[in-house]
């Protein structure tokens, strides 16, 4: 049933009349007044899934790789990761390196050397009570390009709490898009608390149990076995004498350099 031309055009300027009397009418009406729908798409587009406490194994797929389509492309520094691109197998041979429980003023600078050796960028997840200690170092790890996770204030086991002392837990550490649990130790309740943060649950792929000083060789060992695309390594630059880990984070770089690896901190 289409209209004849004539009858469409004095039905489009009725409309658009009724649009500005409905505007007129409700001056208090932000949105329609204000906001050109452009801009409210875009902010609808990257606010993103941050409120939903998933895992990296249950991401959404990202979904920059429409709206990339109408920006003029910017070619990201080498080692950076695309923002809220959580698709981390997707980069062909890339690692995740994760370092927590620091900073710590003997060997967090220690892990930042090896790492800025091999031209790697990690993530460093961080506690509340060790920042206050050594705010510069926290500087530091982000000067050099790394990204920075929030870890709590001082590393309970969070489902234990109760919910007040588990909300400032999580409240009282770093401001960050990410979070690590300590001890792995989580459930519903903790990855809520966390969401209400807007801070997305961040576990691991591989543990090299470095926190336990197996020796260097069994944590290197554990980092060239973990090498897959897209996997998250765990370590830690705090918490104890870390000198095995700094000794194998080097020697493992060593050997994964030479096949091809690249290190790069995720999209916290
Ligand atoms: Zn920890």
């Amino acid at each position: 049933m289409t209209k004849p031309p004539g009858k469409i055009l004095p039905l489009v300027a009725a409309l658009l009349c009724g649009a500005v009397l409905a505007q007129a009418a409700h001056p208090n009406d932000q949105s329609a007044t204000t906001s050109p729908p452009v801009v409210q798409a875009a902010a609808v587009t990257s606010r993103g899934p941050l409120g939903t406490p998933i895992t990296r194994k249950q991401g959404a797929p990202s979904a920059t790789k429409t709206t990339h389509a109408h920006k003029p492309e910017v070619k990201p520094p080498a080692k950076s990761v695309p923002e809220d691109d959580w698709n981390l197998a997707a980069h062909g041979k890339v690692l995740y390196l994760t370092f927590d429980d620091g900073p710590q003023g003997e060997w967090t600078p220690k892990v930042l050397q090896v790492l800025r050796k091999h031209k790697a960028h990690a993530t460093f997840f961080v506690l509340g009570m060790q920042v206050q200690q050594f705010p510069e170092l926290l500087a530091a790890e982000r000067a050099a390009g790394h990204r920075t996770g929030n870890h709590t204030w001082d590393h309970p086991m969070l489902t234990h709490l109760t919910p007040a002392r588990l909300h400032q837990e999580i409240y009282t550490g770093i401001e960050s898009k990410c979070f690590r649990p300590p001890f792995r130790d989580t459930n519903a309740r903790v990855a809520a608390v966390a969401a209400s943060r807007h801070q997305r649950q961040i576990l691991w792929d591989v543990d090299t149990n470095d926190w336990k000083k197996p020796g260097a060789a069994s944590i290197e060992h554990a980092i060239l076995a973990g090498a897959r695309p897209g996997n998250i390594i765990l370590m830690h630059d705090g918490g104890g004498n870390r000198a095995q880990t700094v000794a194998a984070l080097d020697r493992a770089l060593t050997t994964l350099d030479k096949q091809g690896w690249s290190y790069h901190s995720l999209p916290c």
